[in-house]
């Protein structure tokens, strides 16, 4: 095995710079590239810090350091570790980094030292994955939800599903080997039995699907009206005062800035309408009916904003009720001014939506919108604690799948199928649940997790 290096602080300038080896060599490496204050001090002591200077190959110093040697098997990888910390210029780690591949290491790649965490069996994949979730999380309930995944919840209850349908296993086997104790009906009980217990145990997990659902990927968020209703005034509204953070999403072609507001703890996306604002300046008029109903129905919640101090129209009626099967939210923008319109306004009244009155412009009213946002989604009552929430896609699909096969073996008992047809689907849903912790999982699966890890990870 080779020895792997990387930066593992972000790119950029900070107080401190950290510089981490994993493998066989790490403790060759630093011993040729570090010169401990202490000189006699030759001795190589697991979590402690050394401090010292880091010499170039003409023995010239390159900055003042720390340095942590965490002794295999007791490292983050299971391997010999150490861990430079250096000043945090990005000429400083790059120089340490090249000094550490001179001296033989490797550059590391994304995400390898999970990777050999999980490969050399500290952690499950589940876990490895939480690490990622946790670094890459944007709310802190998506970060809670996570760490109760990197201490194993989910692994721990995957892996009691898992243990349950295989003590069964093991009597249905015998089953099948020695035919003469014929065991097949006590056997069919049980296993319906087990597989009944599973099932209500894999629907619990589903449940919770939502939960996770929507503290990953948060709410998506239009907000749609005429020209002058108040959009912008809006949206400037929102992001001023609560704007978390500015992510950019990769994936699309071209990158997606996205923008957001937590609400209780759940990320609300306010989706990107710019290209249609700037089309043109009656963009209603324009984009029409079709526009509105393509952006209404990409959203999780549409919210239209109408300006109260003018009468409705022809235009907000259609929209209006283009609303009636989405969750929405009706804003009467502008009661600063003389209104025109209320929520008394029948065709307004009729729809049965939330209805919120505002001034974008004065700041007033805003955190209504949020506490209707707040009751349509029940986000009061999202609490993550103790329960396995699966906030990962991968995992869904995973338990999902394993669902089926155990109500499809579920119907092979009913229907008196031979135990060794109802065996195939059983040994599906521990495949799929194996799949979870990786212990059922191909070595393309693990690239593509590991792949998406950041670098020094
Ligand atoms: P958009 O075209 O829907 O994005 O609307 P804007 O946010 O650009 O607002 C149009 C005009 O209405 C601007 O002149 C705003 O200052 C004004 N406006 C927006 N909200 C209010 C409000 O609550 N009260 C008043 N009096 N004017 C507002």
């Amino acid at each position: 095995m080779e020895t792997i290096v990387a930066i593992s602080t972000p790119p950029g300038y900070g107080g401190i710079g950290i510089i981490r080896l994993s493998g066989k060599e790490s403790f060759n490496i630093i011993e040729k590239i570090f010169e401990p204050k202490n000189k006699k001090n030759k001795e190589i002591e697991g979590y402690k810090m050394k401090y010292g200077k880091i010499l170039d190959s003409n023995g010239k110093s390159i900055d003042e350091v720390l340095v942590t040697y965490f002794i295999s098997p007791k490292s983050f990888t299971t391997e010999n570790m150490v861990e430079i910390n250096s000043h945090g210029g990005p000429i400083i780690v790059n120089s340490i980094l090249e000094l550490c591949i001179e001296n033989g290491a490797r550059l590391a790649e994304p995400g390898e030292f999970t990777k050999l965490a999980f490969l050399n069996g500290r952690i499950d994949l589940a876990q490895a994955e939480a690490i990622i979730d946790m670094i890459n999380s944007k709310t802190k309930k998506e970060q809670e939800a996570s760490m109760n995944q990197l201490e194993g919840k989910l692994s721990n209850k995957i892996k009691e599903i898992q243990t349950n349908i295989m003590q069964k296993m093991v009597d249905i086997e015998a089953s099948i080997d020695y035919p003469e104790y014929d065991i097949e009906d006590v056997t069919r009980n049980d296993l319906k039995k087990m597989l009944e217990k599973v099932k209500g145990e894999i629907e619990e997990l589903e449940k919770n699907f939502e939960t996770g659902k929507l503290i990953r990927n948060g709410i998506k968020m239009a907000i749609i009206g005429k020209p002058n209703s108040g959009k912008s005034s809006l949206l400037n509204a929102i992001l001023n005062e609560e704007r978390a953070i500015v992510t950019e999403v990769e994936g699309t072609t071209r990158d997606v800035i996205e923008e957001f507001i937590v609400i209780e703890g759940i990320p609300i996306k306010v989706i990107d309408t710019a290209g249609i604002r700037s089309e043109t300046e009656d963009e209603i008029e324009k984009i029409g009916i079709e526009k509105a109903k393509k952006i209404a129905r990409n959203a999780d919640l549409v919210v239209y904003i109408i300006d109260s101090s003018k009468k409705l129209d022809k235009e907000d009626e259609q929209i209006l009720e283009l609303l009636n099967d989405k969750n929405a939210i009706i804003i009467l923008n502008k009661i600063d001014l003389k209104q025109e319109i209320s929520e008394q306004t029948e065709k307004i009244k009729n729809i049965n939506k939330p209805i919120v009155k505002i001034s974008a412009l004065k700041k007033e009213g805003i955190e209504k919108i949020y506490y209707q946002i707040s009751k349509m989604f029940n986000l009061g009552e999202i609490n993550i604690d103790d329960s396995v929430t699966i906030i990962n896609e991968r995992h869904k699909e995973v338990i999902k799948n394993a669902q089926k096969n155990i109500i499809d073996s579920v119907n092979s008992i009913d229907n008196n199928f031979p135990v060794d047809i109802i065996q195939i689907t059983i040994k599906q849903a521990l495949e799929e649940l194996g799949k979870i912790t990786g212990t059922m999982v191909s070595e393309e699966i693990i690239n593509e997790i590991f792949k998406k890890f950041c670098l020094g990870k």
